[in-house]
């Protein structure tokens, strides 16, 4: 007999609808339970340790079964979420009494990473960002477009590189990638491999008036198309409106200072090294945000610093402006504080998930609006004044909330309870029968008492038999049998009714009915009404966003005591006066942090750095990297002051501990990324390189070095900061006019090397590698050797041209002790660190063997 002959309707039925779902776990609504069946089951038994069973377990085929309640899914839900998986949830969709044969099942959502709103895992301050992806084979160019359900944002661009998709997806954290068209194998393995999202596919656009609405300031074809198909998903696996959503908003990368992927990984803007969280990043540091939706602005800000002067200068503004007002800005912040999550408030009334006592926090939040307009009214000198065009305190929807909602309503929207008195006639009317009956029934138990001598006679209520009253066995013999009649014997007492307690009841529990739905009807009333607002609440959570940012920056530039920089035109003078890394000064301490200076004058180009390891090169490119990024999202800087040129594009090669994750050779990596700067620095860019060309032979690495110095100089020029241990390239001061040499101090002490962290003109004297590789523990015998060899090589060397600058020797300690051993190990900072200091102690090694 064939397995199909066996099915009975309820499987065939099931089947069916998991055909449509092959990707998914299909939870199909059984009675209180959602069931999984086959594959479903096994797989989803070992991942949620639940119990696998089967249907049919005496035929030959038994059909494995796995179920979960119904009240209980959403952990589960949220595990398989977390872990990649899509959830399709199937429910009931008519009445089991009144269907006949069948009961009609459909999947009333499909529940994926990128659309997921509920977890309670998504961070308040973490955007969850579904994104899709449209090769668009005309302009051989692709459409991209995000969305994060739960606020409403939805944004668009073109993106021409394979590059650029990686780099937006990554900065965007998404977990889902919506394929809308075919898209190379390469850039799938990459997408897959980096970032671990997880695919889905849409080919096939929508065309609602929902969506034209939503695509309608929208004038590139390719973009038109992405988020076509991407709202074609959305409505697809969400099966409810979209009408939550922001109108599309079309954005070009080139807007802002572009910064790659490995940059963003390597500077730790918002992720660590070590740890892949925000402790120990710029973010972390620079978050003193108040509300949630101003921590996913920051992020957002921070992924996207500006290149416009004027929009850089009005950030800049208002952060003065608040500086400059300490009393306004505490309670500024006060008030910030009582701003519950707006955005995702206004999503969650458009979406028709909203409840009684989120439309009380819309209140309260909406309530800070007009103090928080009088401060910044108050302090306003024109910085505020687009902003506060934006501050509508939308007091129409708080006086709704205001007369409507209940203060103590409960989370349920369909028990009662939700609605205030007053506020509707009927319900009234109904409220006062429930509360007239249930008098009546009090009165009732008194006057029964008293008329049958049954002191302890109760008059109670169940579920089941409604309202009874309750006497007692040692009391029966006082029941009036004729008018009482029996309904239930428990232990120690009998249950009895009466003609008109049953007629009471009825009309109590009939206004209770009656009550609660009009309750309900009267809550979705009230929520179709302040869903006309939405756009209002919309530009209000932007405005506060801002504003709570804005806070932040002068919050933090006060507490480190930062200034504010002069933006000058790219290209020109850089002089950051005595800076420091925002992080390390940090975690150091203000104390210990050795301020250094990065002076360019608008015909330097390269300032080449060379140093002992260990000794503060990488910190003092990081800082530089991290202060622009600072000054181009508009925040104040670490410096004693600074001017600073807008860059274009930051490039950076430092560190080696993404290397070891992709599985490439370092110096494979290596050249990809400084041929990635090479072609693409402008004379307005940044480029960062740390040790380049360490990773090959010191002949080849250090011609590899020279070379690309003078291409820089020559072909690029870009500003950059070039660390070497090459000492020989410090004689390019020579050949290149817009090359400059600078080195970190360091003092021998006792056969000691101490390192000052200060940055000092001409080149560093000497390599101290061996000195290094004492601090690292190398054995002493080899030390020793490694002595005589150098002396030997340096006895051979032409003689060596020095700066002129008097040896570093007398150079004054620092007032505070400097680092004698790697002591902060602790340091993420440090983890690179020493990961170049044993890459540089084997190859200093091999350069002796050589
Ligand atoms: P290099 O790149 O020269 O090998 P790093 O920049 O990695 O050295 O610095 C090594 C360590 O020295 C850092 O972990 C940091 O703790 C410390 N350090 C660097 N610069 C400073 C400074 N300016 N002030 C205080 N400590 C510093």
């Amino acid at each position: 007999m064939s397995k199909q002959a066996k099915l009975t309707p309820m499987m065939e039925q099931y089947l069916g609808i998991k055909a449509q779902y092959p990707d998914a776990f299909l939870f199909y609504r059984l009675g209180d339970f959602y069931e999984m069946f086959y594959e479903d089951a096994t797989n989803a038994s070992q991942i949620l340790e639940i119990t696998l069973t089967s249907r049919n377990r005496n035929a030959e085929n038994p059909i494995p079964m796995a179920g979960i309640p119904y009240h209980s899914a959403q952990g589960y839900i949220d595990t398989l979420i977390e872990k990649g998986y899509k959830v399709a949830i199937c429910e009931q969709v008519e009445d089991p009494k009144e269907s006949k044969g069948m009961v009609k099942r459909e999947v009333v959502r499909l529940i994926t990473p990128g659309t997921f709103m509920e977890s309670k895992g998504l961070d308040a301050k973490d955007n969850n960002y579904l994104t899709a992806l449209y090769f668009d084979d005309n302009v051989q160019k692709y459409g991209f477009a995000y969305v994060d359900l739960s606020t409403g944002e939805l944004k668009t661009s073109t993106l021409e590189q394979d590059d650029s998709v990686l780099n937006e997806c990554s900065s965007l954290q998404t977990k889902e990638v919506v394929l809308a068209s075919e898209i190379s194998e390469t850039l799938k393995q990459q997408l897959t491999q980096r970032l671990n999202v997880l695919f889905s596919t849409q080919l096939e656009s929508t065309s609602t008036t929902e969506v034209a609405y939503l695509s309608e300031n929208l004038k590139d074809d390719t973009q038109r198309m992405v988020v076509e198909r991407l709202l074609a998903y959305l409505s697809t696996t969400q099966k409810r409106s979209l009408g939550h959503l922001q109108q599309a908003e079309s954005y070009e990368p080139a807007h802002f200072l572009k910064l790659d992927h490995y940059s963003k990984f390597n500077l730790e803007l918002s992720q660590s090294i070590r740890s892949g969280k925000k402790q120990g990043t710029l973010l972390w540091l620079l978050d003193e945000t108040k509300t949630a939706m101003g921590g996913r602005l920051l992020k957002q800000w921070l992924d996207r610093p500006l290149i416009q002067a004027s929009q850089i200068t009005a950030r800049q503004n208002m952060v003065e402006s608040l500086l400059n007002a300490y009393f306004e800005r505490l309670d500024l912040q006060e008030a910030l504080k009582n701003v519950y999550d707006l955005e995702r408030l206004a999503g969650r009334v458009a979406y028709g998930s909203v409840n009684g006592r989120d439309l009380l926090q819309l209140k309260v939040s909406l309530q800070q609006i007009p103090m928080i307009r009088e401060l910044l009214e108050g302090i306003n000198q024109g910085e505020w004044a687009e902003l506060l065009v934006d501050l509508d305190p939308v007091t129409d929807v708080v006086d709704l909330i205001e007369q409507a909602i209940d203060e103590d309503a409960p989370l349920a929207i369909t028990e009662g309870n939700v609605i205030k008195s007053g506020f509707n006639e009927q319900l009234d009317v109904y409220r006062d029968a429930m509360t007239n009956g249930k008098r009546w029934i009090a009165e009732l138990e008194a006057h029964e008492r008293e008329e049958t001598g049954i002191k302890k006679l109760k008059i109670g209520f169940n579920r089941v038999f409604g309202y009874y009253i309750e006497v007692t066995k040692s009391q029966l013999d006082l029941v009036p049998e004729n008018r009482y009649d029996r309904k239930q014997t428990l232990a120690n007492a009998e249950r009895f009714i009466t003609p008109e307690l049953k007629e009471k009841e009825r009309l109590i529990l009939e206004a209770e009915e009656k009550s609660q739905s009009l309750e309900y009807q009267l809550f979705l009333q009230v929520r179709e009404v302040i869903k006309e607002s939405i756009e209002r609440l919309q530009t209000l959570a932007k405005a506060v966003s801002a504003i709570d940012v804005l806070q932040s920056f002068a919050s933090v530039s006060e507490k480190y005591q930062y200034v504010r920089p002069t933006m000058v035109e790219a290209g020109k003078e850089l002089s950051l006066i005595e800076g420091r890394h925002p992080v390390v000064e940090k975690v150091l301490g203000h104390q210990k942090y050795v301020p250094n200076t990065v002076k360019m004058d608008p015909e330097t180009m390269i300032l080449l750095i060379t140093g002992p390891n260990m000794s503060g090169k990488s910190t003092y490119m990081r800082q530089l990297a991290l202060t622009v990024i600072m000054a181009q999202m508009g925040c104040f800087v670490p410096a004693e002051s600074a001017m600073m040129p807008i860059f274009d594009q930051i490039f950076t090669r430092i560190g080696a501990s993404d290397d070891l994750i992709s599985g490439q050779s370092t110096f494979m990596v290596e050249m990809m990324e400084a041929n990635e700067a090479l072609r693409h620095a402008t004379p307005q860019s940044l480029i960062l390189f740390d040790e380049i060309g360490r990773g090959t032979a010191t002949y080849d690495g250090m011609a590899l070095a020279e070379a690309i110095v003078e291409y820089i100089h020559q072909e690029v020029g870009a500003k950059t900061l070039f660390s070497t241990h090459y000492h020989e390239l410090t004689d390019l001061d020579q050949t290149l006019a817009g090359l400059e040499n600078i080195h970190v101090g360091a003092v021998e002490k006792d056969g000691d090397v101490v390192f000052l962290h200060k940055m000092m003109d001409g080149p560093a004297d000497k390599s101290y590698g061996i000195h290094v590789a004492k601090l690292a523990g190398l054995p002493q015998p080899l030390l020793e050797r490694a002595s005589v060899i150098l002396s030997h090589l340096e006895g051979n060397h032409v003689e060596k041209k020095n700066s002129g600058e008097t040896s570093s020797l007398t150079m004054p300690a620092p007032p505070e002790p400097v680092v004698k051993t790697p002591v902060v190990a602790e340091e993420p900072v440090m983890e690179v660190g020493q990961l170049s200091l044993f890459d540089e102690v084997s190859s200093e090694e091999s350069a002796v063997l050589d």
